[in-house]
């Protein structure tokens, strides 16, 4: 998609602070950061949410999911919040599906 901001740091024409990358998926640190840990996880095929990620590209959102998983081991200790905000009202914000991984603080659950 040529009008993706996620598109544009997949393929490098916007920079990124790149934690992990795998064939199928790149990690990368939030701009505007929630936590001390906040890495957004992103396929490289371009899919507006997670729904359609579960639909269309089953082994690439588990794939999103170890990433995660390596980015918390190196990270915290392996504990994390993973979110896929879907729809506007939602609180998404960019239609390209990324999964926020959170951590690195007590995070409370009570207004999640
Ligand atoms: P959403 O609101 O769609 O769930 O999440 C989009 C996320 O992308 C937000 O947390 C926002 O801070 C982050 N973001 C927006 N623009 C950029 C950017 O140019 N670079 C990076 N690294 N993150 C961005
Ligand atoms: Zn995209």
């Amino acid at each position: 998609m040529t009008d993706c901001l996620f598109c544009k740091i997949v393929a490098g024409d916007i920079p990124a602070a790149l934690v992990a990358e795998t064939d199928h998926v790149i990690a990368f640190r939030d701009i505007a950061p929630k936590a001390p840990l906040h890495v957004l996880v992103v396929p490289r095929t371009h899919v507006a949410n997670v729904t359609e990620a579960a639909a269309q590209i089953p082994e690439v959102l588990a794939e999103m999911v170890a990433v995660a998983q390596q980015v918390a081991d190196a990270e915290t200790g392996g504990e994390y919040r993973l979110i896929f905000n879907t729809g506007e009202g939602a609180g998404q914000s960019v239609f390209h599906v990324h999964g926020h991984v959170l951590g690195g603080k007590h995070l409370a659950w009570e207004n999640a």
